[in-house]
């Protein structure tokens, strides 16, 4: 008996990009247009729980590695990942330097 059989068609796709970033990626973006408005229920890009109706949700435009994408925040987790982007910002690690 011959136990062969073709293979190689299946198994998981890696999920890349549809949702969940990096810190890393979250800090090489690209930031463009941001605009502010109701949660939409799609989870925040940063702290990754979901942005309720109630609260302010930013939205931002932004290129990844020059692939258009939309980042999610809320209010609060936008502020901090602009924060954490920004060079100026006194960075612990690099105080030895
Ligand atoms: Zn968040």
């Amino acid at each position: 008996m011959i136990g062969s059989r073709p293979a190689g068609l299946e198994g998981p796709a890696p999920e890349h990009r549809s949702g969940r970033l990096s810190v890393a990626a979250l800090r090489s973006v690209i930031p463009g247009r941001m605009w502010g408005g109701k949660g939409c229920g799609v989870p925040c890009d940063y702290c990754r729980v979901l942005v309720s109706a109630e609260e302010i949700e930013y939205e931002v435009e932004a290129q990844l590695d020059g692939a258009p994408i939309t980042l999610h925040f809320h209010a609060r987790c936008y502020d901090t990942w602009r924060l954490s982007r920004e060079p100026r910002v006194p960075d612990p690690t690099a105080a030895a330097k």
